[in-house]
């Protein structure tokens, strides 16, 4: 993503000439595995503790399993799109989608930019696609081709690992995924991986995935949506994103709202900070109220110390309980 200046132009982004359907593909259908307990385990009362949050039979967002899903991502290595890391991870990535969505498929799209011709896939799984209201969960899963704020001037050119600028969101979103698909809920959920948000280096060349997807949205329009973006930081702090509350607040009160009720105000402070241009904008633009959930205050951002040690497994925790209880609580 980039940053804005609050009261900026908030012109529609150029949707350039240049993006063209290649083709839909459908990537498996499985069924969804949900794993429900054999046997419910049962402990005398003793005293009268508080009650717990959930039935202990409730899948819960497990925060380590999400940094693994993290790391495995960073362990590919850079994913600008055209890199080894890219084309792996992208077959990863599918095969992860299977194990959790009814439905997996790869929205490729071929992008010409500056002359160089990119394969893009935004990457899609459906979790209960028969429900009426769907809700789109959304992150990037590439990654930033030149660390052009990197310290070093010799860094620049060189692609960065992207473990909380891009990994983070898919990490917190697959394990939602998985987390969502064994809670019985009268919603489904789509989940898209853009790609080509952080391709670059101007704005022309960025959100590649996700302008493609609104104007090609499947299956079919969702109610409301969460982008997730940068959320491993080790040192989280998730003010609220301006073009957000200007354009859809009423999805920004209902995830800030689910964060105090489970007492992270101080993580989700409840005030505007950052206007962040991201894959939430193309969505916007197309009347689809799609929030960016963003920690804009992380120095390695866009340079080679954007590792796996600044993050962790606590912040994506804090994270995905707070989706979680926007999406089933209040
Ligand atoms: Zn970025």
């Amino acid at each position: 993503m980039c940053m804005g200046h609050v009261g900026g132009p908030r012109r529609r982004l150029t949707r350039r000439g240049f993006l063209r359907l290649s083709a839909v593909a459908l990537a498996g259908g499985g069924a969804a595995v949900v794993l429900q307990p054999l046997y419910r385990v049962w402990l005398p009362q003793i005293g009268r503790g508080p009650a717990p949050a959930a039935p202990l039979d409730a899948p819960r967002f497990d925060g380590q399993r999400a940094f693994a899903l993290l790391r495995a991502q960073v362990a590919f290595g850079p994913r600008n799109p055209g890199s080894s890391g890219h084309a792996q991870c992208r077959a990863w990535l599918l095969d992860e989608l299977s194990a959790v969505c009814e439905r997996t498929a790869a929205q490729d799209l071929a992008v010409s930019v500056r002359g160089q011709r990119l394969a893009l896939s935004n990457l899609i799984g459906l979790v209960r696609p028969a429900a009426e209201r769907q809700v789109l969960l959304c992150a990037h899963w590439d990654t930033r081709p030149w660390a052009d704020q990197d310290p070093n001037p010799a860094n620049r050119r060189t692609p960065i690992l992207g473990a909380n600028d891009g990994a983070s969101g898919v990490a917190a979103v697959l394990e939602l995924a998985r987390v969502l698909a064994a809670t019985p809920a009268d919603f489904g959920v789509v989940v898209v991986l853009f790609d080509g948000e952080d391709y670059g280096p101007g704005i022309e060349d960025m959100f590649l995935g996700s302008r493609y997807y609104a104007d090609h949205i499947w299956p079919d329009r969702p109610a409301y949506g969460i982008l997730l973006d940068m959320v491993g930081d080790r040192n989280l702090t998730v003010y609220q994103e301006v073009i957000s509350t200007q354009r859809a607040p009423e999805v920004v009160a209902r995830v800030w709202s689910a964060a105090a009720r489970l007492g992270y105000e101080a993580v989700f402070p409840p005030v505007p900070k950052y206007v962040v241009y991201d894959d939430h904008v193309p969505l916007l633009d197309r009347g689809v109220p799609v929030i960016d959930v963003v920690d804009f205050d992380y120095p390695p951002w866009h340079t080679l110390g954007d590792t796996v040690e600044q993050c962790a497994a606590a912040s994506l925790q804090v994270v995905g309980e707070t989706v979680l209880e926007a999406l089933t609580g209040g």
